[in-house]
This record gives C-alpha cells, sequence and structure tokens, in this order.
C-alpha cells in the first residue's frame, strides 16, 4: 500500500506551526508496510485542498490527512474531501447525537457551526473522537481510502492508535518496513561513506545517512513479507556496518546517549559531579533529562567567572599560568568540582562560546577535563557553529567522552 500525508492548515505554511502529525504519522507507516511517498501542506482554501487532495488520491492507495476538520469557516477537509469525489454532504444523525452527547457532558452549549462537524458523505464513515468534537472520517471509493483525522496532536494520536492503525494493519498484507540506525560519533559524513560507500546499492537493504549534533546515523532498511524476513535481510548488512565502524557506533535506534551514559555509571556504582563555564549547566540539564539519574548524578557547579571557579577550589595560578580557556584549568575544574561533591568521575568544561573570541582563543575553542579515581585527562575541541550550537556540541562530546571512557575501562567500579 502506497500512501501521500496531507497536513492542512495555513498556520503550517506561514510557518506559526511545525507540523509534528506527519512525522508522527510517518513514523508509523513502515511497521504496517505501508510506504509513504509524499507529505504535503494544505492551505485553508476549497480550490487549494482540493487540488492537493486530487494529487495525492491519483499518486496513493492511502491519503492521510490531519487537520481542517474544526467547526469554523477555515476548515474545509470534509468538503474538499466531498469536492474531489463529487459527492453531497449530508447531516448524520447519528454523529449529530453523539455530538451534542459531548456538549452535554461538558455543559457547553452546541453552537450551530458545530452541526458540521456531524457531516458525512455517502463513502464516509465517522471515526469517533474520544478527546474533542471533531469526528474524523474514513473514506473508501474507488478501492482506495482517505482517512481525515483532527489537527491537534492530542486528538489525532489516540484515534490513529485505537482506530485507524489497527483497521490498517488488518488491510494490509502483513509485509512490513524494517528499520535500524547506528548512532556514530567522531566521524564526519564524508568518512563514513568512504568506509560503507559500497554498502548503498545492495538490492534488497537499503543504506541512508544523517548528520545530527550527537553524530551521523546510518539507517538500514528492509522490506519484506514478515518482521523476521526482513530482519534476516538487515542482520548481515547491520554486521558489516558495525565491523566497519566499530567504536565510532555509541547506540542504536531509539538510544539516548544521556541515558546510555546513566546505564553505565549506574551498573558500576558510580557517581558524577561537574564544574561547567561555557556550557552554562547545560551538560547537567541533559543528565538530569533522565528519570533517576540522581542515583548517579551528585550535582554541579556552574562556575561562570575566574572568582568562582577560585571559590570552588579550582588553583588561581593555573588560571594565571594557562589562561581560563586551557586544558590544565579544564582538568583542575573536574577535580575541584569531585571533590567538592565526593564523587567518583568529575567533569571540568571551559571554553569560548563566542561571538568573541577569549584571551586570543578563537570562538568554539573548548577544553573538558576528565578526572576520576584511576587518574585524569583532557581532551580539546574547535567546535564549529554559534553559541548554542557550539554549547550543544560540547554537551554531546562531553557524554561520548564519559560513555567512552567507561567502556574502555571495564575496572572501573564504586
Ligand atoms: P484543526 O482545527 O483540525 O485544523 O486543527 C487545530 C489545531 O490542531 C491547530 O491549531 C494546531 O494546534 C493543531 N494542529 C493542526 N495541524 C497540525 C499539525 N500538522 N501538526 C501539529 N499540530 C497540528
Ligand atoms: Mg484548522
Amino acid at each position: 500500500m502506497k500512501a501521500d500525508i496531507v497536513s492542512i492548515g495555513t498556520e503550517l505554511l506561514m510557518g506559526e506551526l511545525v507540523d509534528t502529525n506527519s512525522a508522527y504519522l510517518a513514523a508509523r507507516l513502515p511497521s504496517i508496510g505501508i510506504e509513504l511517498q509524499r507529505i504535503t501542506h494544505a492551505r485553508d482554501n476549497l480550490d487549494a485542498l482540493a487540488e492537493v487532495l486530487r494529487q495525492a488520491w491519483q499518486r496513493s492507495d492511502l491519503v492521510l490527512t490531519t487537520g481542517g476538520l474544526g467547526p469554523t469557516d477555515d476548515d474545509l477537509t470534509r468538503e474538499a474531501i466531498a469536492s474531489l469525489l463529487g459527492e453531497t454532504l449530508y447531516v448524520d444523525p447519528e454523529s449529530l447525537e453523539r455530538l451534542r452527547e459531548t456538549f452535554r457532558r461538558r455543559g457547553a452549549s452546541m453552537v450551530q457551526a458545530n452541526v458540521k462537524q456531524a457531516n458525512l458523505i455517502p463513502s464516509a464513515r465517522s471515526i469517533p473522537n474520544d478527546h474533542g468534537t471533531a469526528p474524523g472520517w474514513w473514506v473508501e471509493s474507488n478501492g482506495r481510502i482517505i482517512v481525515a483525522m483532527p489537527g491537534p496532536p492530542g486528538e489525532m494520536h489516540p484515534m490513529w492508535e485505537s482506530q485507524v492503525q489497527p483497521r490498517l494493519r488488518d488491510r494490509s498484507d502483513g509485509s512490513v518496513i524494517l528499520t535500524r540506525s547506528l548512532k556514530t560519533h567522531g566521524l564526519g559524513e564524508s568518512a563514513i561513506n568512504e568506509l560503507i560507500g559500497h554498502l548503498f546499492h545492495l538490492p534488497d537493504v537499503s543504506l541512508g545517512m544523517y548528520a545530527q549534533a550527537q553524530g551521523v546515523q546510518v539507517r538500514l532498511r528492509a522490506r519484506a513479507a514478515s518482521a523476521e524476513v526482513a530482519d534476516r535481510m538487515l542482520s548481515p548488512v547491520e554486521a558489516e556496518l558495525r565491523n566497519l565502524l566499530g567504536d565510532n557506533i555509541w547506540g542504536a535506534d531509539e538510544d539516548v546517549l544521556e541515558e546510555q551514559v546513566g546505564r553505565e555509571l549506574i551498573r558500576r556504582g558510580l557517581t558524577l559531579a561537574l564544574m561547567e563555564s561555557c556550557t552554562g549547566g547545560l551538560l547537567a540539564h541533559t543528565i538530569t533529562q533522565v528519570a533517576g539519574s540522581s542515583d548517579y548524578f551528585l550535582g554541579g557547579i556552574v562556575s561562570y567567572t575566574n572568582e568562582v571557579k577560585a571559590a570552588w577550589g579550582v588553583d588561581p595560578s593555573l588560571i594565571r599560568e594557562h589562561g581560563v580557556v586551557s586544558p590544565e584549568v579544564a582538568r583542575d575544574m573536574a577535580r575541584a568540582g569531585r571533590e567538592a561533591m565526593g564523587a567518583d568521575i568529575g567533569i571540568g568544561i571551559t571554553g569560548v562560546a563566542g561571538p568573541d573570541e577569549l584571551e586570543g582563543q578563537p570562538v568554539g575553542t573548548v577544553h573538558m577535563g576528565f578526572s576520576h579515581l584511576w587518574g585524569e585527562h583532557h581532551i580539546s575541541r574547535r567546535f564549529p557553529g554559534q553559541r548554542a550550537l557550539i554549547k550543544q556540541r560540547a554537551v554531546v562530546q562531553a557524554l561520548l567522552e564519559l560513555l567512552e571512557l567507561l567502556r574502555n575501562n571495564p575496572n572501573f567500579h564504586g
């Protein structure tokens, strides 16, 4: 089955609202074997919308729409589908009664504009909406399907989960599109391409890659009659990729870097303390995004000025001698933070987030110190990008370095 997604709403084309609905749906189609062909954004204009729908209808067996089901005059999805199929809208008494009941339950009064939310056409069945007033539409005509769902994600997601996805799964031939993502660090896209380029044109498995702050992701994709068969197609290619990329892979699929780090620390009973300068607490924030991080994260000091660094135990003579943005100070921050909190591992970060250089050091220079029960070391980087991105990249790099430190030292235990 081939599908189109049409996200409806002028706000999407004005850049006022990010279209998360299509991403939500696109992520869920492969597991039921549906091949997504195109995502289109359509304005709240009857002719424009009908034209977008007509093109999607010609291209795909299944058209999924979100938005435009509200009671207001600019919500025109039903009207556009009716016009596409040349059918006439009528008020469905059953839907109208359900709508009345919804308003009664809410203690709100139903106005005339809401009546159109009970509209149907002969080819459409209403899909109940347990989280809002707008029912969806399941339309079948000429062997093709249109499913119209409400725009608010809080209404669309449960409707997809409980009603649309199960019905589509019943219709599907059982085939699936299986994907696997390998998350890498330390290599750019072109370097990875050099290593794995020869795998790009395999008959059964398609390969893709894209760069993110956390590094390049390599994605494998196979379509097969069942998940087991697809898995058998993916596995040898995955093994070869793991062989080629080796230690540059830090995780797969849904793995999150800060969660991986947390798991390693818990497994070894180790605790962590931070002293951050240029990242301003972003590393602490990222680490504490993980539920249960209090099991290993003791705390972080944001020591932005030299005085605060010194007050928390950083040796002022190192700052005088080497400058505040230096490997020596990063290492001493790591040690000072660790000792201040009695942690097993300390990380210190000092750098130049920009936009101006500091002490003659160019923007993007970041030194990270690691101090622990078994010794200390540092890494130095020069990150491209602007302030926010430099801070983010420094945080990712610190987490990757910590993960590597732990994985390379199985003897580290609390
Ligand atoms: P609707 O009245 O059905 O057109 O949609 C109303 C609301 O749903 C919008 O104001 C948004 O808050 C939300 N919404 C609509 N389309 C999307 C979309 N593609 N992604 C995320 N939210 C959306
Ligand atoms: Mg709308």
